[in-house]
């Protein structure tokens, strides 16, 4: 099964990934781990990345795609696997169409986990931090006994900066206009397959699998 996976931050995308790979046996790739992959590695590619992360700047789409094409050649991914965090834009899919038809691959489809702003931004902001021992609550999904108090060690939960409400409508923002355009691609391809994650987990994750194999 070749999938690439998408979902905004907050839908739980993380936890079906790890789902999916189990399920289909296959290697979950995503463009943050190939990185320190090539870097660790030393290969060229791994090296130029490494220069322009190490110096705060972006990674320029050749580099990346040389990346995802190394790795998708490997023979693990031979039967299949799962792309997190690539494509990002419309022209890193046409990079990844190509690549996969050097390799005589086809994709089997794009998830897409679609989850409603005001669920997402209330996961984002939920998470609450104890400033003694680190332990984290969640005001929804994980509530402390007291409300604003750790459970652990009683001392003050605080809300870290990235985790408010303008960060979390920031990213929605951010992942939203990125993605719009990579949608309408997958979408006119007919490879788009939509899943609703306002769900229980192994419920989103039984949807998954009949777009997957039925749809
Ligand atoms: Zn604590």
């Amino acid at each position: 099964m070749r999938i690439i996976l998408m979902g905004p931050p907050g839908a739980g995308k993380g936890t079906q990934a790890e789902l999916l790979i189990k399920h289909y046996k296959i290697p979950h790739i995503s463009t943050g781990d190939m990185f320190r992959a090539a870097i660790k590695e030393q290969t060229p590619l791994g090296m130029k990345a490494k220069e322009y992360m190490d110096s705060g700047a972006l990674v320029p789409d050749e580099v990346t795609i040389g990346i995802v094409a190394d790795r998708l050649a490997q023979a693990d991914c031979y039967n299949g696997f799962l792309l997190d965090g690539f494509p990002r834009t419309a022209a890193q899919a046409d990079a990844l169409a190509k690549i996969l038809s050097d390799l005589n691959m086809g994709l089997d489809g794009v998830i897409n986990i679609e989850t409603d702003d005001a669920t997402l931004l209330e996961r984002l902001t939920g998470r609450r931090v104890c400033k003694q021992c680190g332990a984290t609550f969640h005001t929804v999904f994980n509530p402390p006994r007291d409300q604003g108090v750790c459970d652990k060690c009683g001392d003050e939960l605080y809300q870290r900066s990235d985790d408010t409400l303008e960060t979390a409508q920031n990213r929605l923002k951010v992942y939203n206009d990125q993605t719009e355009p990579l949608i309408a691609y997958y979408s006119e391809q007919g490879l788009l397959k939509r899943t609703e994650g306002d769900q229980e987990i192994e419920q989103v994750f039984r949807n998954i699998l009949d777009v997957l194999e039925y749809q």
